[in-house]
């Protein structure tokens, strides 16, 4: 049986998007590839190193540290485990790590996995962390801060500045995870970055918005020492440390990463931001139009209060769409979310509205 993937026509939810095409081929020439064994595979062994260093380009950091992980559910693991054994060091038996209500699952993953404890802190009324919270939480205990630079379910950007003095004040690291938002960032006015807050480590994914094939996933971090706290020797491979999770990997992540960045970074994906952006701004006017309640966007990415009756009819009709926590329903403008896509969703969305619409007399 020849099975054929989904197309990307209605997919409106999506935090991945189509390869470009430089991506996909890349990915398919190195499909055939392990970087987790250099000796073995030099070739991608070095685009790796490339990668890293044009990530580092991206987040604002020379010299950075890192390594192409599966995803940011990966990268979010190694930065946990890395504060962990930081602050084992310095004695620290029952470490914790505080992060956002609006903090990716992935970290639940890390704290079960890693044996940490999770301090969960609220948000404000514009989905951002509650600084005065965190500071009642965060203690000696402390190993990890944790900041969200565009969030899955609102693309929100915390005050990552003050997150990250609070971190240092305490001895404990600081990460900002930039999965989603890291390759868009960097066209607004945000303080995300190495260079503008006090950052140790990054997740900052290319098979997200950076338009790389899965699985891309980056971690970097400020000081390579940092990564030393996941080596672990290699003794039957010729390279002596690993600091990745998974042993065996697909080179074609790594490859596809480096193919779409030095194709797109900057001005390729500065456009990109433009047209998701304004994607995001028109389809919140339309919201509003209905009468919707609409969590305005800050990064390409809009949420609306949709009944549950119209997500579901929506759904019906092919529309890849995911709810968030709260019940709303989320757009995400990826790059194969186009104009016209976003104009004949909402055409099927007003069909279901009719009803609801108390003024629409005459209209459609
Ligand atoms: C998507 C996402 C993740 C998880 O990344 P995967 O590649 O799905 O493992 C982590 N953090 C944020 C903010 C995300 O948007």
């Amino acid at each position: 049986m020849q099975a054929e993937p989904q197309g990307f026509d209605r997919v409106l939810s999506s935090m991945c998007t189509e390869p470009h095409p430089v991506a996909r081929d890349a990915a398919e020439r190195f499909l055939a590839t392990n970087p987790g064994d250099p000796g073995t595979y030099p070739a991608v062994s070095e685009l790796e190193d490339r990668a890293i260093s044009m990530l580092g380009e991206i987040a604002g950091l020379d010299d950075p540290g890192g390594y192409v992980a599966s995803g940011g559910t990966e990268a979010n693991i190694q930065a946990v485990r890395i504060a962990r054994e930081r602050a084992r060091s310095r004695g620290i038996e029952t470490p914790t790590v505080v992060m956002p209500e609006s903090g990716h699952f992935s970290f639940k993953k890390a704290a079960d996995i890693l044996d940490v404890t999770l301090t969960i802190v609220p948000t404000d009324g514009d989905h951002r962390v509650r600084l005065d919270a965190v500071r009642e939480r965060v203690d000696a205990e402390t190993a990890l801060v944790v900041g969200v630079a565009g969030s899955t379910e609102y693309g929100r950007v915390d005050p990552l500045r003050e997150l990250g003095s609070i971190a240092h004040e305490y001895d404990a690291l600081f990460h900002v995870d930039a999965a989603w938002g890291g390759f868009v960032l960097p066209f607004t006015d945000h303080a995300w970055n190495f260079a503008e807050t006090p950052v140790d480590t990054m997740t900052i994914d290319p098979h997200k918005m950076g338009q790389a094939a899965i699985p891309a996933g980056g971690l970097l971090v400020r000081d390579a020492s940092l990564l030393d706290e996941l080596a672990v020797n290699t003794p039957y491979l010729e390279t002596t440390a690993q600091a990745t999770l998974t042993g065996t990997r697909s080179g074609a992540g790594v490859a596809s990463a480096v193919a779409a960045m030095e194709e797109l970074w900057p001005g390729g994906y500065a456009a990109q931001y433009e047209r998701s952006m304004a994607n995001a701004e028109w389809l919140a006017n339309r919201f509003s139009d209905l009468r919707y309640e609409v969590v305005e966007p800050s990064l390409p990415l809009v949420t609306a209060d949709v009944t549950r009756e119209t997500f579901d009819a929506l759904r019906a009709d092919g529309w890849r769409i995911s709810r968030t926590g709260a019940g709303e329903l989320r757009v995400v403008c990826m790059p194969h979310v186009s104009r016209s896509m976003l104009e004949s969703f909402v055409d099927d969305l007003r069909r279901y509205e009719s009803v609801a619409e108390p003024t629409a007399i005459g209209g459609d």
